[in-house]
């Protein structure tokens, strides 16, 4: 089995193409999707019928989808955040809020090897910024395999009885991780629509149950497309901005 992972794709179709464009030419069987489909970018509803075209095996949701569709309200986001929030509420469609709100909270368990969150399999909206944070996370993982997103971070930890690896950072895309017997993992392939590591390219990860590898793989977009859609949305210029800085 090949999983395609997504997260954080964030109302950004100009990145979800260039991914899933670029990811079939690799080939998978199954999308699987980490929540944040919405907020900050421009187009929340074409992003939301692409992912349904796209029938994901497990989708999950992110603290974006909660707030975008009304059943979680935006208190603890900071300015900008809220007004993309408010934006997001007042253009997306009655039947997009509705499937919004009605996306599962994670953990969800895949498979026998693999589990996937938005946060973390603790807590959904837990961020996992810190080796703390990674191990605790891989302590209440289910799976020799957890995924999660919501930090924009690519991201890889490990842990055995005697051992725990720390931010495994891949240094060059793509990247191999090979799955040894007797570890569990815990990766962030990084986001689709709003990455933060300093690399504007979209980011998304392959699992490979066979051949037992994660990839995780960049790919450039045509970024000044979604940031001009921003512009011309009336969102805050700060979000275009960021986009081309991948900050
Ligand atoms: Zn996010």
């Amino acid at each position: 089995m090949r999983y395609l992972v997504l997260t954080d794709i964030h109302a950004n179709l100009d990145a979800l193409d260039a991914v899933l464009k670029d990811a079939g030419r690799f080939g998978y069987d199954h999308i699987l999707v980490l929540g944040d489909l919405v907020g900050y970018g421009a187009e929340p509803n074409g992003v939301i019928d692409r992912v349904i075209a796209l029938e994901p095996l497990v989708i999950v949701r992110g603290n974006h989808d909660k707030v975008a569709s009304g059943i979680e309200d935006a208190d603890d986001f900071n300015a900008v955040a809220q007004r993309a929030v408010s934006w997001t509420l007042a253009n997306l469609s009655p039947e997009h809020r509705e499937w919004l709100a009605a996306l599962p909270r994670g953990p969800e368990l895949v498979d026998p090897l693999v589990e996937v969150c938005h946060g973390s399999p603790f807590d959904e909206d837990a961020y996992i910024f810190s080796e703390l944070d990674a191990l605790r996370a891989l302590r209440a993982s289910h799976r020799p395999v957890c995924l999660f997103g919501h930090t924009h971070f690519p991201a890889i930890y490990r842990l055995s009885d005697s051992r725990f690896d720390v931010s495994m950072e891949p240094t060059e895309t793509p990247a191999d991780i090979v799955l040894e017997e007797g570890w569990k993992y815990l990766m962030n392939p990084g986001s689709v629509g709003q990455p933060r590591d300093g690399d504007p390219r979209a980011a998304y990860a392959i699992v490979d149950e066979t051949a037992r590898k994660v990839t995780l793989y960049r790919v450039a977009y045509p970024l000044e497309e979604a940031q001009e859609k921003v512009i011309r949305a009336g969102l805050p210029e700060a979000l275009a901005l960021r986009l081309a800085a991948g900050r």
